[in-house]
């Protein structure tokens, strides 16, 4: 049976968590739906729980959630739309279809990683990756690390790799210190981003901070052992066991694509109510650019509120929205990735690592559906998450696809898109 829903929001961190709220609040049916096995987003992860445990923000979304009648269905995937206004979800054993009325899309962002010498010896794993692991429990007592590559990720990843017990020996963060300075002086207007950025200095404050450096090359036997920095002019070697590494955050733009919502410049182009250029899908979050967690709950809200038809209570939220875009720009303004990182992989480098496909096979291919006809590059398991941003950087290649599914998907998936097809 096909369960309708007057709203099916798909993502349920901070964005996606706010959306369905209002909009079930204001009595309408909502269904959340997420691939984790529970909310939470990349920032709420495992500690968004209602009963007491987490951040304020968390605790508090999570209460107006649980108490506001949404549906909420997690370990489920959005895969496609097989037919107008119906999405498919893939669970680890369930394939189901659900009916919406409007669609809000909150599917947030992913880093950034990009090839280099010895990136795929054990040691070396994406910034995110590290945070990610690190509130899941990964043991890093005793472990000497390095952290680089770029943004506010970076020292985030630093204090929470200190607090486990691991020797942070070094930041080095890609964007040039007069850049960052400039930063600086904006987060003055945001009193709240300047006092997380000051606790985390704070908290990393036993590590070197670099700005205008970055790992070039990582080696060691079956583990990592030691790191190369440059800073353009000179380079030294650091010895270490982990490296977590990560360039900025990319937007997960295939569902909103697949849709066929208008994007520009890597980023859905929504309106004042966070409507996309499809009249019944919205768009809230990272995926209209990266500004954070007040960003991703304001967009949320308005596309709540829009849904629900009060279209003045969504107004009165974008005054503080304006000041939040303005955030995002300064972010992306300041940790803009220099052009010399796009000479960091060697021809040998693999940038697919599910399809081994190396940094010199893609050098020969001049787009990259080119590529990916003749080498294979984004077709494993990742599906091109990881290298097809590494190589929109590094080769300055658009990847704008829209073929569904979005995700890798299972037999009995495929089975049911092939019915649909044939019918
Ligand atoms: C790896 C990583 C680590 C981060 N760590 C921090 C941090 O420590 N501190 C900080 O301030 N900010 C951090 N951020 C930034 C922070 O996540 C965002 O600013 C904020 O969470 C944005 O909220 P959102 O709702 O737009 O997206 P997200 O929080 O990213 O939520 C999107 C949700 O949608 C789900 N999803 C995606 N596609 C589908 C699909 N097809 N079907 C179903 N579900 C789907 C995702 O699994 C996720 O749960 C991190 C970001 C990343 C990528």
């Amino acid at each position: 049976m096909t369960p309708n829903f007057d709203v099916v929001v798909a993502g349920a961190g901070p964005g996606g968590i706010a959306a369905a709220t209002v909009a079930a609040e204001a009595g309408l049916r909502v269904c959340l739906v997420d691939d984790n096995p529970a909310a939470g987003g990349q920032i709420w992860r495992g500690q968004a729980d209602s009963a007491g445990a987490g951040s304020r923000d968390a605790r508090k979304w999570m209460q107006r959630l649980n108490a506001s009648g949404c549906t909420v269905w997690t370990g489920l995937r959005v895969v496609s739309e097989p037919a107008a206004q119906m999405l498919r979800l893939e669970g680890q054993d369930t394939v189901r279809d659900v009916a919406f009325g409007r669609l809000i899309v909150a599917t947030g962002a992913r880093e950034r990683f990009l090839s280099f010498p010895g990136w795929t010896l054990p040691g070396v794993m994406g910034a995110g990756a590290a945070q990610a692991f690190l509130k899941a429990g990964f043991e890093v007592s005793g472990r000497r690390a390095v952290v680089s590559g770029s943004g506010p990720l970076l020292l985030a990843v630093a204090a929470g790799l200190r607090s486990k017990g691991a020797r942070v020996a070094g930041i080095f963060e890609q964007a040039p210190a007069a850049q960052l300075a400039q930063f600086a002086r904006t987060l003055a207007r945001h009193p709240g981003k300047l006092l997380e950025g000051v606790q985390y200095q704070w908290q990393a404050r036993f590590a070197p901070y670099r700005t205008g450096c970055w790992v070039v090359k990582a080696e060691g036997g079956e583990q990592l052992e030691r790191v190369t920095v440059s800073n353009g002019r000179r380079q030294w070697r650091i010895d270490c066991d982990l490296l977590a590494c990560g360039y900025n955050l990319v937007p997960n733009l295939e569902l909103p694509l697949l849709l066929g919502c208008r994007v520009e410049q890597g980023l859905v182009h929504v309106d004042e109510g966070q409507q996309s250029s499809r009249a019944d899908v919205l768009c809230v979050g990272e995926l209209t650019g990266v500004g954070g967690l007040e960003k991703a709950l304001l967009e949320g809200e308005i596309a709540g509120w829009t849904v629900a038809g009060d279209r003045a209570r969504a107004a009165a939220l974008r005054v503080s929205l304006r000041r939040q875009n303005g955030f995002a720009q300064g972010l992306a303004q300041a940790f803009a990735l220099r052009p010399e990182l796009r000479s960091l992989p060697a021809a040998e480098t693999l940038v697919c690592r599910c399809e081994d496909v190396s940094y010199g096979a893609l050098c020969q291919q001049d787009s990259w559906r080119a590529a990916k006809l003749q080498t294979r590059v984004g077709m494993g398991a990742c599906q091109g998450r990881v290298c097809g941003s590494a190589a929109a950087f590094l080769l300055g290649w658009e990847k704008h696809e829209k073929r569904p599914p979005v995700f890798p998907t299972t037999v009995a998936g495929m089975a049911a898109e092939i019915a649909e097809i044939e019918k």
